[in-house]
């Protein structure tokens, strides 16, 4: 394949890739969007592997690594739970982190890689090397902890370091001045040296940086990541001289800046002190290893028959789905209930609250997987003023995206974040499985609540009894 050919299949690519993140950004346009997404990837890695700058002989590698590659990733779709898919996520943003690493070292030792630079030109691409494995330093060992948070591995309770900010801005300082030396070094021995350092330095800071952040701000961090790889992937395009790299990253990166930018609103809370840590700090863990909540009074249980008959007498059901409902895979239960209330002139509908479930858009996915209706789902800013006007709300495995306390407790660690007001409702529902806390560990004074009702069990299991009931 020509260059110039290479060339027009990068701009195709690229388009197809803007048209993937237009379709994306709508569920009825998503399926396209990712057909899109798809074919541009197709195009691109077969332009760059028949392209000029690959040789015959590097194709038979680039064909091995293809099919151990695309073996793991294929294994890892099929098998994934989609509880799972988060941290599955999380992975792979580290593997963009340390194929920038990767990348960056082999170009800095290759003299090939830039034997026809002159010596500006030089300095230039030891600038790229030197931000390339630093963003992708970060990017690896920052994804990893947020992998090992996300799937409970590890607590999602902040570590604050003392001083750990004149830590960070010592590391920073260090990280300039080896910068200076890795540039000023005469061979490729002599660099090697600093940006060792800087490597481990930029390792350090990426776990520092997500073990600081407590559990109720990690979809901003999830979404950080999700940036931070775009940026590495961009840095790898300058050091390759490969445009559809940096463009792409570029797409990536500055998207996941927005969606970070979106998540903090949707927190209330301000990008710079989500950095800086310690938010959510009220001693919870991910609730795959939830610590049971201090009781405050007492609840009132129903049964899914007393549920069902709550329903039918109701003219209008929010139903506020949460990370419970995707453990248990009870969405399309979920479905088979709203289509039969539906059936009996209910007004049904559901409210997403922007961090319910472990990412971003969790709940939205599952919802369309079911056949929920689009126009019926609506954002917490779309639903929150009807909830006087509710006779039931049924939610569903949710629990922080809910909880008064952010409104009513100023001492509350999730003091300030926007919930849905459930509680306004005539009747709410909580439907788990015990008292435990949600991903912030913060206990929840709904569940108290005069007008609150506790369905106790597995979601899906309930909700197919209430389905049952429903039809009886
Ligand atoms: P929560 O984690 O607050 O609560 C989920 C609840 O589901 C738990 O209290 C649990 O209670 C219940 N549950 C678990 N399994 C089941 C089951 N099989 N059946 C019924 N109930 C079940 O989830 P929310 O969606 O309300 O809030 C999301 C939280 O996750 C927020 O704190 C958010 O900051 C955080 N987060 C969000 C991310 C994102 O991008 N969206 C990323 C990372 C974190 P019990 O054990 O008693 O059943």
């Amino acid at each position: 394949m020509s260059s110039s050919l290479v060339t027009v299949a990068y701009i195709a690519a690229i388009m197809l890739f803007i048209m993937s993140l237009g379709g994306l950004s709508h569920p009825e346009t998503a399926r396209r969007g990712n057909f899109y997404g798809m074919l541009g990837m197709a195009i691109a890695v077969l332009a760059t592997v028949f392209g000029p700058s690959v040789t015959p002989a590097g194709i038979a590698w680039i064909i091995g690594a293809m099919v151990v590659g695309g073996g793991i990733g294929l294994y890892a779709a099929r098998t994934v739970q989609m509880t799972q898919m988060p941290e599955l996520v999380a992975l792979m943003h580290s593997l963009v982190g340390l194929a920038a690493c990767a990348v960056g070292f082999a170009s800095y030792i290759d003299p090939a890689s830039s034997a026809q630079f002159t010596s500006v030109e030089k300095t230039i691409h030891h600038v790229e090397v030197y931000i390339g494995i630093l963003i992708g330093a970060v990017t690896f060992s920052g994804s990893i902890i947020a992998f090992l948070k996300l799937s409970g591995k590890i607590g999602g309770k902040p570590l604050l370091l003392p001083a750990r900010h004149w830590l960070n801005l010592v590391a920073l300082l260090v990280v300039i001045g080896v910068g200076a030396q890795f540039l000023g070094a005469k061979t490729i021995d002599a660099g090697m040296m600093p940006l060792l350092i800087m490597t481990v330095i930029a390792l350090l800071f990426g776990i520092h940086m997500v073990m600081a952040i407590g559990g109720a701000d990690m979809p901003v961090v999830v979404s950080m990541l999700n940036s931070y790889s775009g940026w590495a992937a961009a840095a790898t395009g300058f050091m390759l001289s490969n445009d559809l790299l940096i463009v792409v990253g570029a797409l990536v990166g500055s998207s996941g800046a927005i969606l970070s930018y979106i998540m903090c609103q949707a927190m209330n809370r301000n990008f710079i002190s989500v950095i800086a840590g310690g938010f959510g700090s009220g001693g919870g863990a991910p609730a795959a290893g939830g610590a049971a909540a201090e009781p405050q009074g007492e609840v009132s249980a129903v049964s899914a028959q007393e549920t069902a008959e709550l329903l039918r007498e109701a003219k209008s059901v929010i139903i506020v789905p949460g990370y419970g409902m995707a453990v248990a895979q009870a969405q399309h239960t979920v479905y088979e209930i709203t289509k039969t209330l539906r059936e009996k002139n209910i007004n049904i509908r559901f409210g997403i609250h922007p961090v319910a479930g472990r990412m971003p858009g969790h709940m939205n996915v599952l919802l369309a997987e079911a056949k929920v209706p689009y126009d019926i789902v609506l954002e917490m800013d779309e639903i929150n003023d009807d909830f006087p006007d509710t006779d039931v709300v049924m939610v569903i495995g949710a629990n922080d995206i809910v909880n008064p306390a952010a409104q009513e407790d100023p001492t509350s660690p999730i003091a300030g974040m926007p919930v849905l007001e459930v509680w306004k409702a005539k009747t709410s529902i909580v439907m788990k499985r015990s008292m435990a806390s949600g991903y912030a560990g913060v206990d929840n004074p709904l569940f108290y609540k005069d007008n609150n009702r506790m369905l106790f069990g597995d979601a899906k299991k309930m909700l197919d009894e209430v389905l049952t009931a429903l039809r009886a």
